[in-house]
């Protein structure tokens, strides 16, 4: 989720037919390994003529590579990659008490990566150079430069305005209110810095590393709070305000009891939420409850009341998002937080409220697993968040024409 109203989006000039075909061969050819030109040909529903013209036009300035495979007969197809010496991508997920930090190839594949402890209360300055630090370190490491930074990607554990990249008045990052954290990176390299909210990210890099065709992916975060990420037709899909996904404070049907920290009652995060769980193991004398953490330990080691506290919440999660495929009708629900993978129950709980409630045309093919990528989902994002703004028409238009991106070319065999 991310907070405020894109409206410099808005006035930037609508991208050309021509700029959005180079966008969507430019994505299809990170995301398909072995892609040919046949593939480009059907997924972007282009005469071959056009789509060569645009493809023989990035091959020339040494942005894709063509690698001619063999064939038993007939002409072989050729391999098409992105040129991973065209440039590197700089990812960070920054946590309230750690960081992980990437620099990735055009491809969103990782070349250095390292994970390190801070404390986010140190501020926007202090947080933000020594993150830019690890950076040079781990160019260093991979073998690159400043200079070969072609974009920035940061994921953040508060409400972005995701327009300006913007902090907005975060619950757990005192000192972040209003910092512009693209104004910071803006002073040290030429590129775009892109900022979101680490569920966001989370979603996107789940969505990233699933097969082609999985298209609309929620990631579903469930820890202290519960909130949602949601992937739409490959793109993020953040809603008007920046809202979109905060299934949290959605009301549970016969929860009207239970206050919760916005003041509302009956909420999904007031009745199934990790602080909403230790507090009600704590009222029936488990002392020791105080985080999701924990609550998920004791569960794990066979506490009776953590056990039923955790299934009666799978429950309650359940029902809140049957509604959210009945109303979106996803792809696949990918479940995020230290619950996630606690036992086979909890997600047994969630998918027999879906299945109870949901219209069968919709449930048909749907997935709800937990994740895959675990820890690595929000900084896979973070790579890919910048990876979709130098392959959007804006961004890939302005890569086609950076001077010098011949000098990187290693050689194509087209
Ligand atoms: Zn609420």
């Amino acid at each position: 989720m991310s907070i405020g109203r894109d409206v410099s989006e808005r006035k930037q000039p609508l991208p050309s037919n021509s700029d959005r075909l180079s966008s969507l061969l430019l994505e299809a050819i990170a995301r398909t390994p072995g892609c040919t030109r046949s593939f480009l040909v059907d997924v972007s529903g282009q005469s071959r003529g056009t789509v060569s013209q645009r493809l023989d036009g990035m091959i020339d300035v040494g942005l894709v590579l063509e690698e001619i495979g063999t064939s038993t007969g007939g002409r072989p197809a050729g391999h098409l990659r992105l040129n991973n010496a065209a440039g590197v991508l700089l990812a960070a997920d920054l946590g309230a008490t750690h960081c992980s930090v990437a620099v990735t190839d055009l491809a969103a594949s990782v070349l250095a990566a390292r994970t390190y402890d801070l404390c986010i209360a140190d501020g926007p300055h202090t947080i933000l150079s020594g993150m830019d630090e690890v950076f040079r370190e781990l160019l260093v490491e991979a073998g690159k430069s400043p200079s070969d930074v072609r974009a920035i990607g940061i994921g953040v554990p508060g409400p972005v305005e995701h327009s300006t990249g913007t902090v907005v008045r975060p619950p757990i990052m005192p000192g972040w209110d209003g910092y512009p954290v693209p104004a910071f990176f803006a002073q040290r390299y030429s590129a775009k810095t892109l900022v979101d909210n680490d569920v966001n990210l989370a979603a996107l890099g789940e969505y990233w590393a699933r097969a082609e065709g999985d298209s609309h992916v929620l990631f579903v975060k469930i820890s202290t709070g519960i909130g949602c990420g949601i992937v739409s037709n490959g793109k993020l899909h953040r809603g008007e305000q920046g809202a979109a996904g905060d299934i949290g404070h959605i009301q549970v049907p016969g929860s009207e009891e239970a206050i919760c920290s916005c003041g509302n009652t009956g909420c999904l995060e007031a009745v199934a939420g990790g602080d909403a769980l230790a507090r009600n193991l704590r009222e029936l004398g488990v002392t020791e409850a105080l985080t999701a953490r924990d609550v998920r330990r004791l569960a794990a080691d066979g506490n009776v009341y953590a056990r039923r506290e955790v299934r009666e919440a799978s429950t309650r999660i359940g029902k809140v998002l049957a509604a959210v495929v009945s109303f979106y009708n996803p792809t696949a629900i990918v479940i995020g937080g230290p619950f996630a993978d606690l036992n086979d129950a909890f997600l047994a709980g969630i998918r027999s409220e879906i299945y109870q409630r949901v219209l069968p045309l919709a449930t048909r093919t749907l997935r709800v697993e937990s994740s895959r990528q675990h820890e690595r989902a929000g900084i896979l994002g973070a790579a890919v968040l910048a990876l979709q703004f130098i392959l959007s028409p804006q961004g890939a238009e302005s890569l086609l024409k950076r001077p010098g991106i011949d000098s990187t070319r290693i050689g194509s065999e087209s």
